[in-house]
């Protein structure tokens, strides 16, 4: 049985969680990834909490003249279990590729840190149809040459590029359709029971009004959130759907 996974992502966002962190049931999974600079204060803050420390990012050498850059390992020292991986602002804005990607994977792998890999199609390749093959290369070019660490590690996030922060959410059944042929591309590279216990996250302007409906999907295992995370409220109105 997969647990739900559910992990706010702060982006370049002030944090606004100075009041009570509300309660969540055992059986989930729930994280969040403030901004670096903020890893610290929160690894504090979340204390006895059960909510993990997650990152947004990583650079994938281990140290050197990398100006700007924060290693996999100055991660874990801050106490960081998840990093988030290619997110589509990330590959957008600052050229992120599936390669850059599959070597972040492999080195947060080294130090114990789960990667959430973020893959998903502009409004442009699914109003030419292609949304199925677009993703599933993206799913592809990772999970073809992960190591049997990173493997066991991985999470995925289905994020369409069209649903990020614009408050259009996919359809429960775009978002199921899609999150099922991730699981059947990775069922293709590394088998079917692999695949079967592989987390799949579904991100895009979920809220608490749309988070029953979307982690009711068979093949939807939990929320990468963004602008709903920013204020406990709702946050946990979308752990404790
Ligand atoms: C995200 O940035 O990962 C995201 C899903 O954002 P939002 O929830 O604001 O659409």
């Amino acid at each position: 049985m997969r647990k739900k996974f559910i992990c706010g992502n702060w982006k370049m966002f002030a944090p606004q969680w100075d009041g009570e962190i509300p309660s969540f049931s055992a059986d989930k999974i729930v994280a969040v990834a403030p901004p670096f600079t903020e890893l610290s204060r929160m690894a504090e803050r979340l204390k006895g909490t059960g909510i993990q420390l997650a990152a947004q990012n990583v650079y994938f050498m281990d140290e050197g003249a990398y100006t700007g850059e924060v290693s996999a390992s100055m991660l874990k020292n801050l106490g960081v279990s998840y990093c988030i991986v290619g997110h589509s602002e990330r590959r957008g804005y600052f050229g992120e590729t599936n390669e850059d990607c599959l070597k972040k994977i492999e080195k947060l792998a080294e130090f114990g840190i789960a990667a959430i890999l973020c893959v998903g199609e502009s409004l442009e390749t699914r109003e030419a149809g292609e949304e199925y093959s677009f993703v599933g290369t993206q799913v592809e070019a990772v999970f073809e040459h992960l190591s049997e660490a990173a493997a066991e590690k991985i999470v995925v996030a289905y994020e369409p590029i069209w649903a990020i922060g614009t408050g259009k959410t996919a359809t429960a059944e775009q978002a199921q359709d899609m999150c099922a042929h991730i699981r059947a591309t990775i069922a293709a590279c590394r088998g079917a029971d692999y695949a079967e216990n592989v987390l799949i996250q579904y991100g895009g302007s979920v809220k608490p009004a749309n988070a029953a409906e979307l982690l009711g999907q068979d093949d939807i295992d939990g929320a990468l959130v963004g602008g709903a995370s920013l204020k406990p409220e709702s946050f946990f109105g979308i752990v404790n759907y």
